[in-house]
């Protein structure tokens, strides 16, 4: 598992690859837009050759993972949110795209009340004309503050579970499997992939903080969606107890999971593979080197409780 850290984009995403491998993270996240206003940034071609440098001057940072705009809707029952949404998403999907993201983070949105079979459609149609607008140059709006030619395919956009509150859509893994399988209709299997969050997963009810119930709650991710659509985790501990459903991050080892508690998940051998990437509050500015430090000393006491156990088991066979 690849540690990872959301940083700020002050000073062009070069900087932002800098401030990551300044803090040790291998691989980072960032905002290709303001993530509460509508407008997009002026990502030009030169910031684009920036940040493809940075990552070669930087080799310890392997990925970049880019988190779409907060305001995008698409689950929204009003017409004017959803257009908005939809032209939103494309510009975010062109960014992730132009500068070589491994993945677009997305909300899957708040129906408002309306339920969730209501907004399916609406997000699943959404999402289908972004990828299709993405790599279109005529995506004209007051939105559209640049405009990046995008080649090849589009970047993957991983849909994000939420904690609950409200009529946020994402709060289980089936309102999650329902949404790839439609999505999947339409697109390779591949375009649509999943980014866990560990404190929106808490929130939501699932108590992951003994190596069995993690063993569990992979279990059960992999039946209702599949293990092979899991690309990225969010890490963060949580302000508030499992099942309370709401969206508050708490720094590692600070929070009710605890860091014995991410532990067991961290190190569950199926998600080797992924890359974690912290969103936890730091000292007030994100995360930071001693948070990317905790975080990596979580994940091996992960791996270190369940080889124990692995050794235990032998001991009592032989
Ligand atoms: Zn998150
Ligand atoms: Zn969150």
């Amino acid at each position: 598992m690849i540690i990872g850290a959301h940083v700020g984009t002050s000073g062009g995403i070069a900087k932002s690859v800098e401030r990551g491998a300044a803090m040790g993270a291998e691989a980072i996240q960032i905002f290709t837009h303001n993530p509460r206003q509508w407008r997009g940034i002026g990502l030009d071609d030169i910031a684009i050759e920036d940040a493809k440098k940075a990552l070669e001057d930087e080799p310890t940072v392997t990925s970049i993972v880019t988190h779409v705009t907060y305001l995008v809707n698409l689950a929204s029952p009003d017409p004017d949110i959803y257009e908005r949404s939809r032209v939103s998403l494309a510009c975010n999907l062109a960014a992730a795209t132009a500068i070589a993201a491994s993945g677009a983070v997305l909300h899957p949105g708040s129906h408002k009340g309306t339920g969730f079979e209501s907004c399916t459609t609406r997000i699943v149609d959404g999402i289908s004309w972004a990828f299709e607008h993405a790599s279109d140059s005529h995506i004209v709006g007051e939105q559209l503050a640049y405009r990046v030619r995008v080649q090849g395919q589009v970047s993957t956009l991983l849909l994000e579970n939420t904690a609950g509150a409200g009529g946020t859509v994402g709060r289980n893994f089936d309102e999650l499997a329902t949404l790839i399988e439609m999505l999947n209709a339409n697109y390779p299997a591949n375009r649509i992939r999943i980014c866990l969050d560990t404190q929106h997963l808490w929130a939501s009810g699932k108590d992951y903080t003994s190596i069995a119930s993690a063993d569990q709650i992979i279990d059960e991710f992999d039946q209702a969606i599949g293990l092979d659509k899991l690309e990225c985790l969010h890490l963060n501990d949580s302000k508030v107890p499992c099942g309370a459903m709401r969206d508050r991050h708490a720094n590692i080892g600070e929070g009710m999971i605890g860091q014995q508690g991410l532990a067991a998940l961290l190190g569950h051998p199926r998600l080797s593979n992924l890359t974690a990437i912290l969103e936890v509050p730091g000292d007030g500015h994100g995360p930071n080197r001693n948070q990317v430090d905790i975080a990596k000393q979580t994940l091996a006491q992960g791996i270190a409780i369940r080889a124990g156990l692995a050794n235990d088991g032998n001991q009592q066979h032989d």
